[in-house]
């Protein structure tokens, strides 16, 4: 029952759409899945359906109480997943939470308390290095870091890098154990330098499936529905169902 925490220091890569997608995808395999939403953007809760602000409990009320929180702000989806979903109000945890000790391992211990009733649980990250992005780390066994198939994007990586090392020290059981490519337009030289050159480097850490660029991803949030059942016979639905066989043979 691995806890996989989607990171990557920089917005607008994949990960609200690559937690969701891939959530999605591993649950039609038959697996239990659990989907948390650490970003206040809320895009994740959005995505499947929910409306933030209509929600009595969320990932919040678990920051302020792990052992009785969890429980509660567990939802299911219409989509055979369950979620734990975001509030705008998620902002104000980092302010809250200033100053308590062990403040960075509370989404750990919640996830710890219901780790065994999942096949996979996947944990949506903010864009920036906060609190929430550090629970995302610390409750983790191991990372999975979205790469937009952009030319900047290797440097974004060499940043992300710097700071997993730091989060290494501080929880040294979690490691990358996936970097995937996403929006890749393979028309374009400058996606085939960058897939080349992240193969290059990080070998087999690069997922074989890619995700390409296309515009059905960016509808489905918008009416509330994963892209496997928005529009699965899209090339990037088919995708995450590659990349669901890939994980779970990864992580199996
Ligand atoms: P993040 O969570 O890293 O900020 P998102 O998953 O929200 O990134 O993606 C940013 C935007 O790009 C969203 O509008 C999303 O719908 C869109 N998007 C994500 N993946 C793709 C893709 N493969 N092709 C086209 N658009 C995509
Ligand atoms: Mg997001």
């Amino acid at each position: 029952m691995p806890v996989i925490g989607v990171v990557m220091q920089k917005g607008g890569v994949g990960k609200s759409t690559t937690t969701l997608s891939l959530g999605t995808e591993l649950g039609r395999l038959g697996l239990k899945i659990l989907q948390v939403d650490m970003d206040a953007q809320t895009n994740l809760t959005q995505a499947v359906g929910l409306d933030p602000t209509k929600l009595t409990t969320s990932v919040f009320d678990l920051l302020m109480d792990p052992v009785r929180g969890v429980e509660s702000a567990i939802q299911p989806t219409a989509f055979a997943v369950d979620i734990i979903p975001a509030t705008l109000g998620l902002a104000r945890a980092e302010l809250i939470l200033a100053g308590h000790v062990g403040r960075e391992l509370l989404l750990r211990r919640a996830l710890q308390l219901v780790r065994d009733r999942y096949d996979f649980i996947l944990i949506d990250s903010p864009p920036s290095l906060g609190l929430l992005t550090l629970n995302t780390m610390a409750a983790a066994d191991s990372l999975l870091v979205p790469l937009q198939a952009h030319i900047f994007a290797l440097h974004a990586m060499a940043h992300l890098e710097e700071t997993i090392a730091l989060i290494q020290q501080l929880h040294p059981t979690v490691a990358i154990h996936g970097i995937l490519m996403t929006m890749v337009d393979r028309r374009t030289s400058i996606n085939q330098a960058v897939e080349q050159a992240a193969r290059e480097r990080y070998g087999n850490l690069v997922f074989e499936t890619t995700i390409p660029f296309n515009i059905r991803l960016v509808e489905a949030p918008a009416v509330g529905q994963p892209i496997g059942i928005y529009a699965p016979s899209s090339s990037s639905a088919q995708a995450y169902a590659r990349l669901a066989q890939e994980v779970r043979a990864r992580y199996g």
